[in-house]
């Protein structure tokens, strides 16, 4: 068992890294303009952090105490808050850098982490007139030219009026910019080890980006043969930063701080629409059980082949799948052309009338949906991906994929296979607009959740 343990830990090395759906605001401006109670609502002002923590630090202590105490009865394997993170309000007569980083301790995120007043242009609006903000200025993260785009971020002033549908799309993509990073007992930071949380559960703890993939999959639904083989895979906690930033975007509506409603309502959207890949519900979509077993125990024999040919090719399947979504995300914004991906993203016939949302939604509906998909989807990216980049243990989309212009090779395999694709696309992205706007109407109308 031990072998069958470290040859699992093994294979999700290689998993971990991903970054899942690339750039959240492009989707979400998307899924985010066909909702009336976010496209009309008022522009709001842009205020510091800072502002909002001192102006609210008592309610804000009571409700992450009560998250505390929520998550520890609904999630399973949730270390407790340690007492010396909990915060105390009166950090807010201690200046404003204290203030930030007992704050951002005490949810147990990156101290690191900029929340800089800023948002991603739309490429569908019109040209914004503010000034750039560097990359350093946003992100915690060193910037990556990998993953084949570039972000642009464009400063906000205290102060300034902003549209309420910019906020909530650019903050759906903040969750990847380090906040998660480096959170774990044998992490290289000064803050993972105090944070409770223990070992990395998978992946490798030098590798800084890789360290967030616990807190943005969720492994629910494996079987019970996975997990007693690999019990690390149910420490993983999108639902406890849904659930944290779910309840101060709430907090910030009902105290008058509406900027940090519409923001931290972005932050909690990001982890729900991280489930909406496959590859993130999903220990080895496209495997079954039984083959995911008699391939760990061929390595743990010692013929680690099979193994190592999975490890590559679950890999590269992942990014094929995403980069693929960004390359269709990106060239919709270019042309500012409606294709199948924006008619996805708009599509709110899987939304629900009144946006119930409750303590299971994330796990049984959004990452059950997630995880129910992965072999299909899996199946038709064999099919029409070129099989280089998806059945070739001997090619690493990973290192160069940034630069593959997948979306043309695809259309070169005929107008089937790029139909196909797009569709199986559509349908995820489809998910990813109908859970997002479920999600941001029961945290604008609380009392209609059951
Ligand atoms: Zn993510």
């Amino acid at each position: 068992m031990k072998h069958l343990l470290l040859a699992f830990a093994l294979a999700l090395c290689a998993i971990a890294p991903a970054r899942a759906w690339s750039n959240h605001a492009l989707a979400s401006y998307r899924a985010f303009e066909v909702l009336p109670e976010v496209a009309q609502a008022p522009p709001v002002a842009a205020e510091p952090l800072e502002s909002f923590l001192a102006a609210q630090a008592a309610p804000i202590a009571r409700l992450l105490a009560a998250q505390d105490a929520w998550a520890q009865s609904h999630i399973a394997h949730y270390p407790p808050l340690p007492a010396a993170l909990r915060f105390d309000p009166a950090a807010a007569h201690q200046g404003a850098p204290a203030l930030r980083r007992a704050f951002l301790m005490a949810l147990r995120v990156s101290p690191e982490s900029r929340f800089a007043l800023y948002v991603q242009p739309d490429p569908w609006g019109p040209e914004p007139a503010a000034a750039a903000l560097p990359h350093d200025a946003v992100s915690a993260l060193p910037l990556r030219e990998k993953d084949g785009e570039a972000h642009r971020f464009v400063r906000l002033e205290a102060g300034e009026p902003v549209a309420p549908l910019a906020v909530l799309s650019s903050a759906s993509d903040e969750p990847d910019y380090g906040m998660d990073v480096n959170l774990w007992q044998d992490s290289p930071s000064a803050w993972g080890p105090l944070y409770g949380f223990g070992p990395l559960p998978f992946g490798n703890p030098a590798l800084d980006f890789a360290t967030q993939a616990p807190f943005h999959m969720g492994f629910y639904h494996e079987s019970p043969i996975i997990y007693a083989a690999a019990g690390f895979l149910r420490r993983t906690y999108p639902e406890l930063r849904v659930h944290q930033f779910m309840g101060l975007s709430r907090l910030a509506f009902e105290s008058g701080h509406a900027y940090w409603g519409w923001r931290f309502a972005g932050l909690a959207a990001h982890y729900v629409q991280d489930l909406t890949q496959p590859y993130h519900a999903r220990l080895a979509p496209g495997f079954s059980t039984t083959r995911l077993i008699a391939i760990q125990l061929l390595a743990a024999l010692g013929m680690p082949g099979r193994r190592n040919d999975m490890v590559v090719l679950l890999s590269n399947r992942h990014f094929v799948l995403e980069r693929y979504e960004s390359q269709m995300v990106q060239a919709g914004g270019q042309v500012r052309k409606t294709t199948a991906l924006e008619n996805a993203l708009h599509d709110g016939r899987q939304d629900g009338a009144d946006g119930t949302w409750d303590d299971a939604t994330l796990r049984d509906i959004v990452s059950l949906q997630s995880f129910q998909l992965g072999e299909a989807v899996t199946q038709q990216l064999l099919a029409c991906a070129p099989a280089r980049y998806v059945s070739d243990p001997g090619f690493d989309f990973g290192v160069e994929g940034g630069t593959i212009d997948l979306m043309a090779e695809v259309a070169r395999q005929g107008p089937q296979a790029q139909a196909t694709l797009q569709a199986s696309i559509a349908t995820l992205m489809g998910h990813f607009g109908a859970h997002s706007r479920a999600l941001v109407r029961a945290i604008l109308a609380p009392s209609r959740q059951p």
